[in-house]
């Protein structure tokens, strides 16, 4: 597969776009996004983490970024979160393998305290990070075509609707938004490492809010 163009990434202007085959399935933008060098973190990850399920699924799932599991095995959501993930799915309604799942950006962001050994802890992508991987997310949503992209917290919610979006504000509920040229159904949600992360008093609640949030999204497909 021919990128759309010779691979640059100056430090002015981070993206993925020129990595971004213009033709072909999954297969190939898989293959092509092994090789991306359209932001810096590619440098320290293991490797590309790609989408991953059914492409003719009608529910497309988009996390924050691969985690420590994730960036070792090479696919989405297989670590704890996967498995709370794969869980309120099947509580909603819907089978999580006619899902697609992916995240908003490719590579594992991480630091590293020495002093504390090789544990990598989590970073948050920024906003220069999310945009430059855009062009990854628009190649699965025109491959995909889902009839709803629910989006799993915080960053993924700012990545597909916009840095004014709100988790706590706008989960919930069916939102109408032109995501990289098309008109989707979001319904956003918490992304379950948060239900892993609340305190145990709290998790019981969490999960269920996950659950309900799903159930909204299992609504659209009818
Ligand atoms: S995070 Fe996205 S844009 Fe950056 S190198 Fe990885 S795949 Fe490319």
């Amino acid at each position: 597969m021919t990128p759309a163009r010779t691979p640059t990434a100056s430090e002015d202007a981070y993206t993925a776009e020129p990595f971004v085959p213009q033709r072909g399935g999954l297969a190939a933008l898989r293959k092509a996004a092994a090789d991306c060098h359209g932001c810096p973190l590619h440098r320290d990850a293991t490797q590309t983490v790609f989408g991953a399920g059914d492409t003719g699924a009608r529910v497309l799932l988009v996390g924050e970024q691969p985690g420590d599991q994730e960036d070792r095995q090479g696919r989405p959501f297989v670590g704890p979160a996967g498995r709370v993930l794969d869980r309120a799915l099947d509580e909603a309604g819907i089978d999580p393998a006619e899902t697609y799942a992916t995240n908003a950006v490719k590579h594992f962001k991480f630091t590293q305290n020495p002093a504390r050994g090789k544990r990598r802890i989590h970073k948050a992508p920024t906003l220069r990070e999310m945009t430059a991987c855009g062009p990854w997310l628009a190649a699965e949503l025109a491959l995909v075509e889902p009839d709803v992209v629910v989006t799993l917290g915080a960053t993924a919610g700012k990545a597909l609707l916009g840095s004014s979006f709100r988790v706590t504000r706008q989960r919930g509920t069916v939102l109408e938004e032109d995501v990289h040229g098309r008109c989707e159904q979001v319904v956003a949600t918490i992304h379950p490492s948060a239900v892993l992360r609340a305190d145990e008093a709290d998790r019981a609640t969490a999960y269920a809010g996950l659950v309900d949030d799903l159930k909204v999204a299992a609504r659209v497909l009818g």
